[in-house]
């Protein structure tokens, strides 16, 4: 007799979604199969999901770490259409949300430490992660529904804008964390670079935490677009003079810039021991000049999403402080299209797909 070692496929039902098949095709219809809820699981109906630019690095294979086919979407919110039998938080008909992960080992100590997103074994993305349960990789929000472990699912408070609540599962807490982590408050001088998804969260977020709040762009016309979300001051980039007034004066910059740029001219910003803090990722490697660091003993640093309390954290405190984010809501048709815009920096501020058109 013979005992099978391999665990058991769970039941499957095909869902609709849209994905790339290699790094130069466009986003297409795409079914795929969605694992029947186990026990621990919560099967959503997805209604909105957020556009990300790393959706972008990613079908674009920009990061070198694509398995295609990739279908992209972590900024998920949905209602709830099946549990399974120990679910606890969750029932039938809730709103719930879903970030940037699914799973992690949950028993190492930065899970321990409810900082799942820095697992010593690694957390499972929404995409593009190795898929646990049906094998392949795993297919995020860019689809009609999506079955994930109910400690993944996020509470949605808000309930009156769910398109705007969508970017907070990736854009509000990756901008949120770091501002937590390095405790920006009431008297601080905030910078935040870049006004796209990310950075847009980031205004309106060290803004509600009390800081004086520089917004750098490269854009010029996106000036009173940042003063109305809570920039108190912004600096066109490409401006040197504009740039010099603000020499040493820094306790933080947050920098969520998705293309290559010069680091330096932030650094010199920033007054002694205070933290530049990188959340952009471009593809290439940046140069730093050295002196920029040992002068005034400043840190670089960088931080990457938020774990899942602090996620449910920051929800509740967008709800309390009434932010979202400003969406532009397209049809999924319109998904390459809306990557062309945002690779142009022509974003308002976040592309939310509306799930009910596919
Ligand atoms: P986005 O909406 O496209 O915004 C990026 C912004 O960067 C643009 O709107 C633009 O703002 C600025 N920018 C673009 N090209 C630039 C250039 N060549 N030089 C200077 N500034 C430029 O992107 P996003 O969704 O906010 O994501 C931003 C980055 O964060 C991406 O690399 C993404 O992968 C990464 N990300 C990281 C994490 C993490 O955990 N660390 C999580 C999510 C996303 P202005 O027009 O104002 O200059
Ligand atoms: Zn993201
Ligand atoms: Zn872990």
């Amino acid at each position: 007799m013979f005992t099978t070692l391999v665990a058991a496929v769970p039941a499957k039902t095909k869902t609709a979604g849209y994905g790339a098949t290699s790094a130069s095709a466009p986003l297409a219809p795409f079914s795929f199969a969605r694992r029947e809820p186990l026990p621990q699981d919560v099967q959503i109906e997805v209604l909105y999901c957020g556009v990300c630019h790393s959706d972008l690095h990613t079908v674009r294979n920009e990061w070198n770490n694509a398995t295609f086919p990739v279908v992209p979407g972590h900024e998920i919110v949905g209602r709830v259409t099946a549990v399974g039998s120990d679910v606890k938080r969750f029932k039938v008909g809730d709103l719930a949300a879903v970030g940037c992960m699914v799973d992690s080992c949950r028993t190492c100590a930065n899970c321990k430490a409810g900082l799942e997103q820095y697992c010593d074994v690694a957390f499972v993305g929404t995409y593009n992660s190795p898929d646990k349960h049906l094998g392949g990789m795993t297919y995020g929000g860019y689809s009609k529904s999506i079955v994930v472990d109910e400690y993944f699912v996020l509470h949605v408070p808000d309930k009156t804008n769910l398109a705007g609540v969508a970017p907070l599962l990736c854009a509000g807490i990756t901008t949120y964390s770091p501002l937590r982590h390095w405790k920006v408050s009431k008297g601080q001088k905030v910078g935040i670079v870049g006004l796209g998804g990310l950075g847009h969260m980031g205004v309106k977020l060290a803004n509600a935490m009390g800081a004086h709040v520089v917004l750098f762009t490269t854009s010029p016309n996106k000036k009173e677009d940042a003063q109305r979300l809570g920039a108190h001051e912004v600096v066109v980039s490409k401006n040197q003079k504009e740039m010099d007034r603000h020499l040493g004066s820094f306790d933080f910059i947050l920098d969520t810039v998705s293309a290559p740029h010069d680091l330096n001219a932030y650094l010199t910003l920033i007054k002694r021991d205070g933290t530049l803090t990188l959340v952009g990722a471009p593809p290439q490697p940046p140069t730093i000049e050295v002196f920029n660091l040992i002068f005034k003993r400043r840190q670089l640093a960088g931080s990457l999403i938020g774990g899942i309390p602090e996620t449910q954290e920051m929800l509740d405190f967008c709800a309390k402080h009434k932010l979202t984010s400003d969406v532009e809501v397209i049809p999924i048709q319109k998904i390459n299209e809306a990557y062309e815009r945002m690779l142009r920096s022509d974003v308002k501020y976040r592309f939310v797909i509306d799930m009910a058109s596919l």
